[in-house]
Formats: structure tokens, C-alpha cells, sequence
């Protein structure tokens, strides 16, 4: 027997190891599996080359646990050690610079294991004892035991073991003993060795029997050595693209697509990735794409790692030139990992085009299920965009469906304004915007549904993007101005007119609204009142909502246009009842007013430019006394004629109508407006 020491330049090894590798303790059990899965390839690859002529017999990897001994063993029949090899691979761990490294990657697990070759020392996170019981392949090896308490102090020597391989032994410390409980172990399985290429065996197969499960004795082989990522695209069928989903999502909706990844040059990547259904935000579910080294699983949260819109995907990615085995923020700025990641991208934008070649049908009923997932990689990622503006789709309010080019084909010569500006309309929702609609068809428009989550975004992006076009929602504006063209006509009434009809509807307006009220000279069959919110307005808004402090524009009231029509017949009624019904009151307070405000404009002239001093109080106070004159009598003219607007049933209609318009009116609104409705119906 020999013992010795182990030598690493940082003494206490272990305690750091067991200290700084604390929350990610269960990983020690892929490390071992992927050492003995290394070990039986290796064994393989001398075989094939024939190095190794023997028989290779049985390969598996076996994992037991014995309770009563408090041990995990796994046990392999790969190339196995000789004393030599121990001394070299287990015993001198090199390190250079271990402790800088360590104070680096103190919370970083992954980052020391591995980058130093830790992998089998990540053992002793959970062990008090470990040993090593192996027989190496090579001829006239003989067996050696291995064992060590977690200090740097080892002991070796001869032992009996027959066949080829190797035992690794854990003596399960008490804080770990969940180790040591099967369901944990298979769960650890199931997470990190399910696609190992060797053959792991973990306890027997049981069958059901007479209403009883029972052992059946037979080895039960926990992963699929064949995982279907690794098979050539050429001998799969669609069913079993589908049923490695099933089994990697169990209880999950079918996806739509998949891409089968397949590159070996420049660098390895092989991988199966699946378009899932995203209808709202509820549905999106990251990382659900998981990430392989070689069939070892090790992660699924892929940040940084492919861009973000593609962690909307699901599926596998397996490469063994991603340097798993250090910290993300290396990865991140790593350039093998930027060069794979754009060309996941690539595929992926490959694949939504050859869908949408070879069957555009197809692809348009998929369209609004894939449409969140296409426009938030179109938004942030300016690669996709370029390949995806060939395929992407709009959508009108038909359900019709265009390319962008299409699109600008079918709306460029009635929708381009006097400026040259193409306007693309929108709704956001089909049915609160239908007498929009109805009007914008009405003029020969089409109008595209952007009912999206991110449709705000996209369509800001798209503006950036696309030359000399705009968006705008069919409710921005009355139809003649959401698209300018050289025919728009002039309002006809005087300023003074359109400030007494202003007052009129302004008695009429729910007092706590905020209504801009203005006139456009519409033709005869718009409708006479129409609200309208403009763009600018609104989008800020809808951005405040969306952001998580507050704003300028968050904090704005929701303000409206109210447009009148004064084309309108009913408007006209409007303007007629008004001069029938108060031209007299009103010419009398003209008549006194009109004193008065030559007064207040004389009192103004003679003052102006002066400073304070030098104008003689008398004349201060004749000029503040004329305006509080001039401002009661034009307060008490606005008040008659707001009292008009109030106590006219049909000016309070039509506002109702366009509130009705817009589903905009509720409560004790609308019964009343009901209620005079059916006053307003008089029956011949
Ligand atoms: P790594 O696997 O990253 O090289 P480890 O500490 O896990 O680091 O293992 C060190 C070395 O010990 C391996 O490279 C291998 O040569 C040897 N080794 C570990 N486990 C086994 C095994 N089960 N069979 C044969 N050799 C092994």
C-alpha cells in the first residue's frame, strides 16, 4: 500500500469545494456519468482502431444505490486506470493560478468544475469517503483501490477486480443522504444523463401484475442512446419529430414547425428545434430550449446564448464547441458562441422561408400563431428582419393576407396623401373600431388588423424601416385628414360661428371629459359627430402604460377629439335652431358687448409698451375694470348658448352616437340615451 498526498498548489482543496460549489451539488453525478461514458467511448474508439482486440462485451453503465452502506456506485466497463494513470489524472490536479481563479468563480459552480478538471472532485460535495476501484484495459494492468477522505491525503492500493472498467464509490455523507434516495437519483437521471450515448442502468423494470407494480428483474435502461437530434434528417418522418416533442414536453399543444440543425462547418451543432403556438403572453414559456455538450445535458436557461426572441422556441441544441464549462457572462462575449447563435437565427429565418415558398397556405394558417414569435425577432433582432421582411405577413381586417410588398403594391396608388406619404391604416380591434372601418372602406382603403401584443412596437419599428409610409389607427382622425389628398375641403363658418357651435356641443359633453371640439366640412353621408384620438397621442400613451414608471405622457388626461361635421343636415339643424331660437338674446349681448371691447381694445393700445409706473392708476383700473365687464358678459353668452347645447336633444344624440361608435358608452349614459332615443322616434 502507498499513501500520499494529493497535489494541488491550494492545500484545502476540498473545504473549498465544498463550500463554494454549494448550490449546485447535484451536478457531481453527471460529472461522474460523463467520465465513464468517456471512458467506455474511449474504450470503443481502440476497439475500432483496433488497439483493444478483445471481446467488448456488455458496455452499460451501472448506477446503484446501497442504503444500508450509505453508498452510490457507478460503475463502468470502460478503459478503466492503472496506479500510474491514478497518480497522473486523479492525484496532481493541475492547477495554475487555482486560488485567483477560485476568488473569481467563488458562485459559479460550473466555472471551476471542468476548467480545471474538477469533474471528479465534485464527488466530495457530497461524500465523505471516496474511492476508486479500477482495472485498466491495458494488458498486464492490474487492479488498484483508490480511496480518500475529502483531506489531501490518499491512499492507494492492489485490489480484486476481474473485468476491465471502473467503481466509482461514494460514501454518501450524512447532510447528503437525499443521495441515497432512488427517486432523487432518478430524477437526476431523468435531468442530466436522459440522451448519454452509453447505456445507463438504474435499478429493474417493473411491471404491473395483478393490480400490483413488481420487479421484474430485467435491467431498466434510463436514457435513449439515440437521441433523435443525432440521426441523419434524411430517415425521420414527421411522427417522430412529434413524438421526441412528447416526450420532451409532455401535456404540451403540438408545435407548429421544426427545424432539424445540422452543421459541422465552421464549427458542430446539431439540434432539433420546435416552433410552438404563442397566441398571447400567457403562453410564452422560456427556456424550454435545452442545451447539450455532447448528449450531456447542461443547462436550459440559453440566454446570451441564442438571441432572445429564439428562446421562444423550443427543442434541443447539442454542440461541443460552446464552452459550457464557464460562466455566462463568457459565453455571452465568447465569439464561437455569437457565430453559432447567428446561425441559429439563419436557419431558423431559412426554414419560415421555405414554409412559406412551398406552401403559402399552410404557412398563412399558421401565420397568427407564429406571428409573435416572427414580428418580436423582426423587432430586435436586425438580421432576422432582413430575412424575415420576405416572408413576414400582413393581415387586413379580412383576413386576407400580404407580403410586405404585396401589400405596398395593393394600397400605393389610393393611399399615398398629397406629401407623397403612404398611409397604411390599422385597426387594433375589429369590432370597437367597425364604423371606422366602414368609413375607410367606404373611400376604396384597406385596413390591416394589428391586434397584437407587440403590434405597437412592430409598427414603429416597420415606420423606421419602411420609406415614406406611416401608420395610422382608422380612429386617429375623421377619414378626409387620415389620409390627405388635394380635395380636402375648407371649413365654411366664420371663427365666430365655430366658436358659438364649439360652446353648444361643449354644454353638452360630459363635463369631466376632455374634448377637443372642432370642425371639418365632411361630406353628406359621414356620420355628423365622430370622435378620434390622434396618433401621436395615443401611442405615447399606449408606451407609458406599457413602461413600468411613470411618465409625461402616462400622466396626460385620455384626451378626444370631438369633430363635428358641419356638412352634416342634422348639424345644420343644429346651426339653424341656434339662430332661430337665440339670435336675439345673443345680437343684444353683442350690441353691449361691443362697447365694451372697443373700450377694453382703446384702454390696451394706450398702455401697451409702457411700464406699470408710468401709467396713472385711474387709467389701470378704468382697463381691469372694462375687461371683468367684458369677460362676464362673453361668460354669460357662453353660458346661453352651452345651455342650448345641453338642453338640445339632438346635439346630446349625435355625441352619444359617436360615443356609441367607439363602445364608448355605458352606465346611466346609456340608458338615458335609450330612453330619448325612443322619444326621438315619432311615429307617423
Ligand atoms: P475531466 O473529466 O474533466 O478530465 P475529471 O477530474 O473528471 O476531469 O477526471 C480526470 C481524469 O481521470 C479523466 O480525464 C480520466 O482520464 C480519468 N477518469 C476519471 N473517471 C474515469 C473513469 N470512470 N474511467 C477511466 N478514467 C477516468
Amino acid at each position: 500500500m502507498q499513501t500520499g498526498k494529493i497535489a494541488v498548489t491550494t492545500e484545502n482543496i476540498f473545504p473549498i469545494i465544498k463550500k463554494f460549489l454549494y448550490s449546485d451539488h447535484e451536478i457531481f453525478l453527471r460529472e461522474l456519468i460523463s467520465n465513464a461514458v468517456d471512458a467506455t467511448l474511449k474504450l470503443k474508439t481502440l476497439a475500432s482502431v483496433g488497439d483493444f482486440k478483445e471481446e467488448l462485451g456488455d458496455l452499460t453503465i451501472k448506477v446503484k444505490v446501497d442504503k444500508k452502506a450509505g453508498t452510490l456506485t457507478i460503475s463502468d466497463s470502460g478503459v478503466g486506470m492503472t496506479a500510474d494513470e491514478i497518480e497522473r489524472y486523479i492525484n496532481q490536479i493541475a492547477f495554475s493560478g487555482a486560488e485567483e481563479f477560485l476568488a473569481k468563480y467563488k458562485t459559479q459552480a460550473n466555472g471551476i468544475i471542468g476548467h480545471f478538471g474538477l469533474g471528479f472532485y465534485s464527488s466530495f460535495m457530497v461524500s465523505d469517503r471516496v474511492e476508486i476501484v479500477t482495472h485498466s484495459w491495458q494488458e498486464g494492468a492490474k487492479a488498484v483501490r483508490w480511496s480518500c477522505d475529502g483531506t489531501p491525503e490518499y491512499k492507494i492500493e492492489d485490489t480484486e477486480r476481474e473485468a476491465r472498467g471502473t467503481d466509482i464509490i461514494l460514501h454518501i455523507s450524512d447532510d447528503s443522504n437525499e443521495f441515497l434516495e432512488e427517486h432523487k437519483i432518478e430524477e437526476l437521471l431523468s435531468k442530466y444523463c436522459r440522451f448519454l450515448p452509453i447505456p445507463i442502468v438504474f435499478g429493474t423494470e417493473k411491471e404491473w401484475k395483478d393490480g400490483k407494480e413488481v420487479e421484474t428483474g430485467k435491467d431498466r435502461i434510463i436514457n435513449d442512446t439515440n437521441p433523435l437530434w443525432t440521426r441523419k434528417p434524411n430517415d425521420l418522418k414527421e411522427e417522430d419529430y412529434l413524438k421526441f416533442y412528447r416526450d420532451l414536453y409532455p401535456g404540451q399543444e403540438e408545435p407548429l414547425f421544426n427545424i432539424h440543425l445540422n452543421v459541422d462547418f465552421p464549427f458542430n451543432l446539431t439540434g432539433i428545434l420546435y416552433f410552438p403556438r404563442i397566441k398571447t403572453n400567457f403562453d410564452i414559456q422560456k427556456n424550454k430550449i435545452q442545451l447539450y455538450c455532447n448528449q450531456v445535458y447542461v443547462t436550459d436557461s440559453v440566454e446570451g446564448i441564442v438571441p432572445e426572441f429564439l428562446t421562444l422556441l423550443h427543442g434541443v441544441i447539442d454542440s461541443p464547441d460552446i464552452p459550457l464549462n464557464v460562466s455566462r457572462s463568457y459565453l455571452q462575449s465568447d465569439s464561437n458562441v455569437k457565430k453559432i447563435s447567428s446561425h441559429i437565427t439563419k436557419k431558423v429565418a431559412d426554414r419560415l422561408q421555405e414554409i412559406f415558398k412551398n406552401d403559402r397556405d399552410q404557412f398563412e394558417k399558421k401565420w397568427d400563431d407564429l406571428k409573435l414569435f416572427i414580428t418580436y425577432g423582426m423587432i430586435s433582432d436586425e438580421k432576422f428582419y432582413e430575412r424575415a421582411e420576405k416572408f413576414a405577413l400582413l393581415k387586413n381586417v379580412d383576413g386576407k393576407y400580404f407580403t410586405f410588398e404585396e401589400y405596398q403594391t395593393l394600397v400605393k396608388d389610393n393611399q399615398t396623401d398629397k406629401n407623397k406619404t403612404l398611409v397604411y391604416l390599422y385597426a387594433s380591434d375589429k369590432e370597437a373600431q367597425h364604423s371606422y372601418i366602414e368609413e375607410a372602406k367606404s373611400k376604396g382603403y384597406d385596413v390591416l388588423l394589428m391586434d397584437g401584443q407587440l403590434d405597437p412596437h412592430f409598427i414603429n419599428s416597420l415606420e423606421g424601416k419602411l420609406k415614406e409610409t406611416r401608420f395610422a389607427r382608422v380612429d386617429s382622425d375623421v377619414i378626409d385628414k387620415l389620409i390627405v389628398k388635394d380635395d380636402r375641403k375648407e371649413v365654411t363658418l366664420s371663427v365666430e360661428e365655430q366658436a358659438d357651435l364649439r360652446a353648444i356641443f361643449e354644454g353638452a359633453l360630459p363635463p369631466a371629459d376632455h374634448y377637443w371640439v372642432s370642425f371639418e366640412e365632411l361630406s353628406e353621408n359621414a356620420n355628423p359627430v365622430v370622435i378620434t384620438q390622434s396618433e401621436f397621442m395615443r401611442r405615447m400613451k399606449d408606451m407609458a402604460a406599457m413602461s413600468p414608471t411613470s411618465n409625461f405622457y402616462g400622466s396626460m388626461p385620455d384626451s378626444r377629439n370631438l369633430v363635428v361635421n358641419v356638412s352634416h343636415p342634422l348639424v345644420k339643424t343644429i346651426i339653424d335652431g341656434k339662430n332661430k331660437e337665440l339670435s336675439n338674446k345673443l345680437n343684444e349681448l353683442d350690441e353691449s358687448i361691443k362697447p365694451i371691447k372697443t373700450r377694453v381694445d382703446e384702454l390696451e393700445k394706450a398702455q401697451k409698451g409702457k411700464e406699470d409706473e408710468e401709467i396713472p392708476q385711474i387709467d389701470r383700473d378704468a382697463l381691469a375694470e372694462a375687461e371683468k365687464q367684458l369677460d362676464s358678459l362673453e361668460e354669460e353668452r357662453t353660458l346661453i348658448l352651452k345651455g342650448f347645447g345641453k338642453d338640445f336633444k339632438l346635439v346630446k344624440q349625435l355625441i352619444d352616437l359617436a360615443l356609441l361608435a367607439n363602445n364608448m358608452l355605458k352606465g346611466e349614459d346609456l340608458s338615458r340615451f335609450v330612453k330619448r332615443s325612443l322619444e326621438l322616434i315619432k311615429v307617423d
